[in-house]
């Protein structure tokens, strides 16, 4: 196990391990880890000879300078947990390891990135996207490991990778919740103690939704969750959407050709969660 700092010194160990014909799984994260992305890590390991996990917060993809510095940073007990899960490289870059120089790239998303996250959230999916091409550069992965918790963000860097050609594959996981249901997050420990109820009306609303989904229409279902997030007390709805999977676009009916995914994004006090549910599965 090595921690790595440096892009040159990681550049040099990737060639050596593609050379010696090791297969590489890679893990991209912003540390302050939980289970959800040690979930990733074990997928990761099992899957390939060599698991790389990244722990970087990406300043590109925060469209709000206040959440880029209150975003947890604990590089400590994020190494303490991996060595307990199992790694074989950790590369924990500064800023201008990552970007020497400015990134300006400007990407297309084929319009996957005009609602939801996209719409809220101006200019953070370029700067995903920026990041994790940037780190795929720099780990040639095999494979990449990516949670279903941030649903949007995996259909675009499906879309990424593959109108880049980039040879790796991207793995999907499932989301990983706390025994009360909430979908973990680094933020959730920002929430107060209060504030930490009343984010579950975030994930109660969504099993609620997919329990209706028998006898209501999307927009039925829709009105539901909007309503019971608007009269949550210190619950900030910013969005619900039920959406095709696939091309991102709200759906009318269940009877649709890919799974069917029901999305929300709210703001509990001064935190912002992201949570969803699928309704095919
Ligand atoms: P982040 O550190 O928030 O950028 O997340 C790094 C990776 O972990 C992303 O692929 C996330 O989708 C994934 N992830 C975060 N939370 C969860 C969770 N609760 N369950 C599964 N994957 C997660």
């Amino acid at each position: 196990m090595e921690v790595i700092y440096q892009t040159a010194l990681l550049k040099s160990r990737i060639g050596a391990l593609r050379n010696s014909g090791r297969t590489i799984g890679f893990v991209p994260t912003m540390g302050a880890l939980h289970e959800g992305h040690l979930s990733l890590v074990r997928f990761c390991r099992q899957q390939n000879d060599i698991t790389v996990v990244s722990i970087f917060v990406n300043p590109n993809q925060f469209n709000d300078k206040t959440d880029l510095e209150r975003y947890p940073r604990m590089p400590d007990k994020d190494l303490a947990l991996l060595r307990s899960t199992g790694y074989d490289l950790v590369f924990m870059p500064g800023d201008k390891e990552v970007y020497p120089e400015p990134d300006t790239r400007v990407f297309d998303f084929g319009g996957l990135d005009r609602i939801m996250e996209g719409k809220h959230r101006p200019g953070h999916f370029n700067g995903v996207a920026q990041v994790v091409t940037r780190l795929f550069e720099l780990v040639k992965p095999h494979k990449a490991y990516f949670g279903l918790k941030d649903f949007q963000q995996l259909a675009i860097l499906r879309k990424v990778t593959s109108d880049l050609n980039f040879p790796v594959e991207i793995v999907s996981c499932p989301i990983v919740r706390e025994c009360d249901g909430l979908a973990m997050s680094s933020r959730n420990m920002l929430l107060s103690q209060e504030e930490r109820k009343r984010a579950l009306a975030l994930s109660q609303s969504l099993f609620q939704a997919k329990a209706m989904k028998v006898r209501h229409t999307p927009d039925e279902v829709k009105d539901f969750v909007t309503g019971r997030i608007q009269s949550s007390p210190g619950v900030d709805l910013e969005y619900f959407e039920i959406i095709d999977g696939l091309t991102l676009l709200p759906v009318s009916t269940w009877d649709d050709r890919h799974d069917v995914i029901g999305c929300i994004a709210a703001r509990v006090g001064k935190v912002r969660l992201i949570d969803n549910i699928n309704f095919s599965s």
